[in-house]
């Protein structure tokens, strides 16, 4: 029986794995469940899957799902970070979903990661802001880092396996990154002027929470994905090379030297990716409809649009500067959030993270503070950015 955590347990990365564990109570036991602020879903889990312990972000939280709880449950419930920390490292559980949205999961994915936890990763704003203090954190804690990222766990799939050591990662020429091309997909940066938070959020093939789908929307989802495929299987961007494929059928692919390619085909359904990570090296039942390749009938692939979608060219540039990345993911998270809040428009979004881009000064981050240094310095940097932005702009959504 392996004990779970699951960090972001609320959000759709968290359900859907729920979803795959309540299939399985046979091998899974979730033990901890940590949210947000969202009581009212996290009662409704706590009420179902019954774990040891329910974390919320803050202490108002917490107390209003005391409140809700029946004081018979066999929960306990706690607050903060540093709850969260504690149960990621807690020495009683096997795996750790690490699925918190954004630069807020880094600090409890890097305890899954020192206290040599499975840890399936599904923040990748973790991993690409801090780099190689969180590969080193899996190195140092002996962690099985499983990326649940759908296009990373397709490359994890087509790429050759430490038990079948043939061929080799030398063999490997070129990891093919594909992408949806959100939304908006096909059309001029001039057309996407007035789109609205709800457009953005409107993938065609994928149902995520709002700061990914805004990422899917703005490519700059696709920059993270590239620095991610290069933080885990030790690839250099050139390595990397980016493909639209607007079906989200074949979800990765990898290049060999003798000119095969490998690809990982399958519904666009994170239950998918996420029951590999639990089982694996096993494979169980996901509940996801078969792949029915003559109804998809067509498998198209292009070239991204970087002028359309400028964010991807910008962390094509972030990549090759030293902390770049997670000034780029700072940035961003504070442009996606004004952008949903109405404060600028979705072309802003690019403008707010080419600013701390060129003014933040840029050293790679060797340890956790560092990092965390040039994360609260690139908010403050896009903020403003934000805020004079937003004085310009008046009418948003006209
Ligand atoms: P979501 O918005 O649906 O859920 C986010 C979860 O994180 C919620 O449970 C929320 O309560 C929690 N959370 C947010 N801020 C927090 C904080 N400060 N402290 C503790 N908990 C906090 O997001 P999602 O779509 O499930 O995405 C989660 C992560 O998985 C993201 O990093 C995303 O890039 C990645 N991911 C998602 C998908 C997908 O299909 N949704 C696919 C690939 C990767
Ligand atoms: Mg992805």
């Amino acid at each position: 029986m392996q004990r779970v955590v699951i960090l972001g347990a609320t959000g759709s990365i968290g359900l859907n794995t729920l979803d795959v564990i309540g299939r399985h109570p046979d091998r899974f036991e979730v033990y901890a469940l940590a949210a947000n602020r969202s009581v009212d879903e996290m009662c409704e889990l706590v009420a179902r899957h019954s774990p040891k312990i329910a974390v919320m972000g803050c202490a108002d939280a917490a107390q209003a799902l005391k409140d809700k709880l029946p004081a018979s449950g066999v929960t306990e419930v706690r607050s903060g970070e540093a709850a969260m920390v504690e149960v990621a490292e807690h020495p009683e559980i096997d795996i750790v979903m690490a699925a918190i949205v954004g630069f807020a999961g880094l600090r409890p994915a890097l305890a899954a990661a020192e206290a040599g936890k499975r840890l399936l990763l599904a923040n990748k704003e973790a991993l690409v802001s801090a780099g190689s203090v969180f590969i080193d954190a899996v190195k140092r804690g002996g962690a099985v880092l499983l990326p649940i990222d759908s296009e990373h766990n397709a490359m994890f799939q087509c790429l050759p396996s430490d038990e079948f050591a043939r061929p080799t990662m030398d063999a490997v020429e070129k990891i093919i990154l594909t992408a949806s091309g959100g939304p908006f997909r096909g059309q001029l940066r001039e057309q996407l002027h007035k789109v609205t938070p709800e457009q953005a959020c409107d993938h065609p093939n994928w149902s995520m929470g709002p700061k990914i789908s805004v990422d899917s929307a703005t490519l700059l989802n696709k920059g993270l994905e590239l620095a991610e495929a290069c933080w885990l299987f030790s690839r250099t961007p050139s390595q990397v090379e980016v493909v639209i494929h607007p079906q989200s059928i074949v979800h990765s692919m990898i290049r060999y030297t003798d000119g095969s390619v490998l690809a990982q085909l399958g519904n666009p359904d994170m239950r998918t990716p996420i029951a590999f990570g639990l089982a694996w090296p096993d494979r169980i039942d996901a509940a996801v409809d078969p792949l029915d390749l003559v109804a998809a009938g067509q498998l198209d692939f292009l070239a991204p649009d970087l002028d359309a979608f400028p964010c991807l060219r910008l962390a094509m540039e972030a990549i090759a500067l030293p902390g770049g990345m997670c000034v780029l993911n700072a940035a961003n998270e504070v442009a996606v959030a004004a952008f949903l809040q109405r404060q600028i428009r979705f072309t802003g979004i690019d403008q707010v993270i080419e600013k701390p881009l060129d003014s933040v000064s840029l050293a790679e981050p060797s340890d956790l503070s560092a990092v965390e240094a040039l994360d609260s310095e690139s908010r403050r940097q896009a903020s403003e950015m934000v805020a004079q932005m937003s004085m310009a702009e008046s009418g948003i959504g006209d």
